[in-house]
């Protein structure tokens, strides 16, 4: 993972992985550039976590400015913790995406960006208020982002079939195996061969501070191989192994290996800092 070389703000990090394709674009944004203050500081995304919504709106908009692809075409899912997964095809497009939302979650989620954005976006407007954790695309144009503050944001990309994945996976979502469902999906929806497959996990938890006093109730014992210490796990490593056993090559995986309560004054951590945002994972094909 490197800083991209432009001097512009914000500066934002790149995977080496993912360096040398033009179809790809991605960003692993820092807390610094945005527009929120206070616990928030400054690149906030997130809307549900107490920062002001029009510093929100404003920081979307850099994300996506930055990444050079329209803010009406950028995704923010409503992440829950779970292991669904939104797969958004060419010729779904601008249809649906799985179910329609019910009518509860259309009055609930009504959102200033709805209102704002332009036609053919009704696609959009759907996923806007669809709960899931992570999209899986071959469509171009469009920027798909994760929100984090120590949970990890996987990137998967197919450079033979251009698909990406852009997916959430926190501890709840390591232990269900989130981002192993992603590549099956990849394979069954997408054709891809998980010979090919890039992978990278953005700056999340670390073992240093994945401490679970409570693990014998939260995590099933097929995982405490992962153990590290007397209550500290190793959450990289078990996303690296749920990788390699969907056929990835470890040499594809690239940990950043940056833990975030250890680098909260450049990321947002949620257990250092409790009431904090949520920095921006992005990634799009052009
Ligand atoms: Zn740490």
């Amino acid at each position: 993972m490197q800083l991209n070389q432009s001097q512009d703000e914000p500066r934002y990090y790149l995977f080496d992985n993912f360096s040398g394709f033009p179809g790809l674009v991605h960003g692993i944004f820092t807390r610094d550039g945005g527009t929120s203050d206070l616990n928030f500081r400054s690149l906030n995304v997130a809307l549900s976590v107490g920062d002001d919504k029009e510093n929100v709106y404003l920081n979307r908009n850099i994300v996506s400015r930055s990444m050079g692809i329209d803010q009406t075409h950028a995704i923010y899912l409503n992440q829950v913790h779970g292991k669904e997964l939104l797969v958004l095809k060419e010729h779904m497009m601008p249809g649906l995406v799985n179910d329609v939302p019910n009518e509860n979650m259309l009055k609930s989620d009504i959102s200033k960006e709805n209102i704002s954005e332009q036609g053919g976006m009704v696609l959009r407007q759907h996923l806007l208020k669809k709960d899931a954790d992570g999209i899986i695309t071959n469509v171009k144009g469009i920027l798909t982002v994760i929100q984090v503050a120590d949970c990890q944001a996987v990137i998967l990309y197919d450079p033979v079939k251009q698909v990406v994945a852009n997916i959430h996976s926190g501890w709840r979502g390591s232990l269900l195996n989130i981002v192993g469902r992603g590549v099956d999906i990849m394979v069954e929806a997408f054709g891809s061969d998980p010979f090919h497959i890039l992978a990278a996990i953005a700056p999340s938890l670390g073992p240093c501070c994945a401490e679970f006093k409570n693990y014998r109730d939260e995590i099933p014992e097929q995982f405490w191989k992962y153990k590290t210490g007397q209550y500290h796990f190793d959450f990289w490593q078990i996303s690296c192994d749920q990788l390699t056993e969907k056929g990835l090559l470890l040499k594809n995986i690239e940990v950043s290996k940056i833990c975030t309560p250890c680098t909260s004054h450049i990321f947002y951590s949620y257990r250092k800092e409790n009431i904090t945002g949520r920095f921006a994972v992005a990634a799009g094909l052009i």
